[in-house]
């Protein structure tokens, strides 16, 4: 059968005069190797179309819940009309009436080996830029065909899971004027944590890199979900309270426990894993994917469970976006440029936090013993922050930024009291000349979570509140962070 004799019923169902979909027939550069391509088509249902150059045409299978990336899982793949080869780089909108109306882009392309290409069984190895592995086709019936991946994850090309990544960072702002080109997801108040999965395995990281897994016994579980293949996850590991809020607060008593009470605490205050980036699949970096396609990868993974969540990144009127996330008591948004790569360990200003409230992490400088208590006992503490901050760590000071006393249970200041005596200090680090005259001066070491309501003319904070201690975070990184809408 002649190419042309195939595209019969592709010519069938189309009228070339509506639809900008190539005719077929015009010269098509040759290709040493077989190329295929996936379209991502936004027809009346959402479906992914895996096409094989075969015999002069492309060789179609409709793919509803779209390529399995990880070895194992079958999807149902539709056999449908060989396209031309013009297909390989057609992407457009296909015009209200006409058949496969909806957008049509392409998802991924390159070329791929056909090991096996018969009626009743195809495989190939696909050499794309997302899609890399041994892929077998075998028809169940009718037009209907499974498709599963089937090579194993440690093949040829396959990076080992990297170790050193950081989390990439938000600088605060406000929302953007022009919301085209933007994704919009929750601020959510935890801890931040890179989660690496291999084998079955996951440790978490926190910010400063250390492993926080023991910290968290529930989420190993985590990790069985694609036990063949490696992963890293970006995401916030939050305890929600009754109202179904992230609370910090709760979070709190979860740290710094030996692994025995986190059995324990994970039980009673139970964490999730909240997901919101994927930096590594399946032996590959994705850092430089578009945000966006990184986010379509992650969520092709449907990563829900008990202990952990993907919850959805929104698009549209930021305002809006913004005020639910406020109506619903969550810390604010984060605004995230669809086209940004991931850039690890940096503040990048691709990312954009917007907070309800302002609550950020201040260096404990020294504090206050409490009126009329006994010794060691604290009644406020005194914060500091660096300055300036773009500067590197060497060239910056400390500036005092006032004293936080609401907050502190009794509880926590005989605890406080106990994490600063070690750091006591003659002098003091910063120049604070409205200090309290009773002041107790430490070795800046220590961060602390406060929420305030903005910052008085020279400086201080208004109304703080001491939410927590981050033993999570670098003091040094610790810097006055300014948002229009938080003041
Ligand atoms: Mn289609």
């Amino acid at each position: 059968m002649s190419a042309d004799d195939r595209l019969a019923a592709y010519r069938r169902k189309r009228d070339f005069s509506r639809t900008p979909e190539p005719a077929g027939g015009e010269p098509v550069p040759p290709s040493d190797r077989p190329r295929f391509v996936v379209h991502e088509h936004h027809a009346s249902s959402l479906h992914w179309d895996l096409r094989l150059e075969h015999d002069g045409v492309l060789a179609s299978w409709a793919v509803p819940k779209g390529i399995p990336l990880e070895p194992g899982t079958r999807r149902l793949a539709v056999r449908t009309e060989d396209h031309p080869l013009e297909y390989l780089t057609f992407e457009g909108s296909i015009p209200e009436g006409q058949y496969g109306a909806g957008e049509i882009r392409i998802w991924d392309s390159g070329t791929y080996d056909p090991l096996k290409f018969l009626p009743s069984e195809v495989m190939v190895d696909l050499h794309g830029g997302r899609l890399r592995g041994r892929y077998v086709l075998v028809p169940t019936g009718g037009n209907r065909w499974l498709l599963q991946r089937i090579d194993s994850t440690d093949g040829p090309g396959r990076e080992p899971l990297p170790r050193d990544l950081r989390p990439m960072l938000a600088v605060p702002g406000p929302l953007p004027d022009d919301p085209e080109g933007w994704a919009f997801e929750v601020k959510w108040d935890g801890i931040r944590a890179l989660a690496f999965a291999e084998g079955g395995r996951v440790h978490f990281r926190s910010r400063r890199g250390n492993d926080i897994s023991s910290q968290f016994p529930e989420l190993r579980a985590l990790a069985q979900r694609y036990p063949d293949t490696s992963m890293v996850l970006d995401g916030e590991i939050v305890a929600f309270d009754e109202r179904g809020v992230p609370s910090f607060e709760r979070l709190q008593s979860r740290l710094g426990v030996a692994e025995r009470r986190a059995r324990a605490l994970a039980e009673a205050v139970p964490a999730v894993f909240v997901i919101f980036d994927l930096l590594f699949f399946d032996g590959r970096r994705t850092l430089t994917l578009p945000y966006g396609e990184r986010r379509r990868l992650l969520e092709s993974l449907e990563l829900e469970g008990p202990h952990w969540q993907t919850p959805r990144a929104f698009t549209g009127d930021p305002e809006t976006i913004f005020a639910a996330a406020v109506e619903r008591g969550l810390e604010g948004i984060v605004c995230k440029r669809a086209d940004s790569p991931y850039e690890p360990g940096r503040r990048s200003p691709s990312w954009r936090k917007v907070k309800a409230r302002s609550a950020q992490e201040f260096v404990i400088v020294g504090w206050t013993p409490r009126k009329g208590a006994g010794f060691g006992d604290i009644g406020a503490l005194l914060l500091a922050y660096y300055d300036p901050p773009s500067s590197a760590p060497e060239g910056r000071r400390l500036v005092y930024a006032g004293r936080a006393g609401t907050g502190l249970s009794e509880a926590e200041a005989v605890r406080l009291a106990r994490s600063l005596a070690p750091l006591a200090s003659e002098e003091p680090t910063v120049e604070a000349p409205d200090a309290p005259p009773d002041a107790r001066w430490v070795r800046p070491e220590l961060v602390a979570r406060v929420e305030f309501t903005g910052w008085t003319e020279s400086g201080r904070l208004r109304n703080p509140v001491f939410l927590g201690l981050r033993p999570d975070a670098d003091p040094r990184e610790v810097v006055r962070e300014t948002s229009e809408l938080s003041a």
